[in-house]
């Protein structure tokens, strides 16, 4: 699944220390990564994500952008920092995503059609009262 975001130069989402959780049930092959546990909060329990470089990008990122797109995590293909946004309540949303991310989210939300926000925002009241966090 690719997303359609529109990022033009972007690439928040591969720096600031931006967690890159690998999913080998979703396919990715964890032994053709440099990776470090990581602990998760949504999931609340340690993961296994992307190294960083000394300055929070991710180990892969390059100038030019991904040097291995092609073999890129499945979280990387499918990555949309807008339905990130929209899908967990405010407190949350810190958690999952740093600041910069954060900002260029919120700029974009409207470029998803209405129907699908209304429908993150419902997956965002439902976090909000407990379902998900036990909270
Ligand atoms: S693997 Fe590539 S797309 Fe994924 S975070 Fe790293 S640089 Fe970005």
């Amino acid at each position: 699944m690719e997303n359609s975001v529109p990022c033009k130069s972007c690439k928040l989402c591969c720096q600031g220390g931006q967690a890159i959780y690998l999913f080998p049930k979703e396919g990715d092959n964890v032994s053709e990564y440099e990776t470090m546990k990581l602990y998760n909060p949504v999931m609340r329990e340690e993961g296994t994500a992307l190294k960083f470089k000394d300055n929070g990008d991710c180990v892969y990122l390059g100038k030019e952008g991904c040097t291995i797109y092609d073999r890129r995590p499945v979280i990387c293909r499918s990555y949309d920092c807008r339905k990130q946004f929209l899908m967990y309540p405010k407190k949350m949303r810190k958690e999952v995503m740093n600041k910069p991310l954060y900002n260029a989210a919120k700029e974009r939300i409207n470029t998803l059609p209405q129907a699908e926000r209304k429908e993150l925002r419902a997956i965002a009241q439902l976090r909000n009262t407990d379902k998900v966090r036990g909270e």
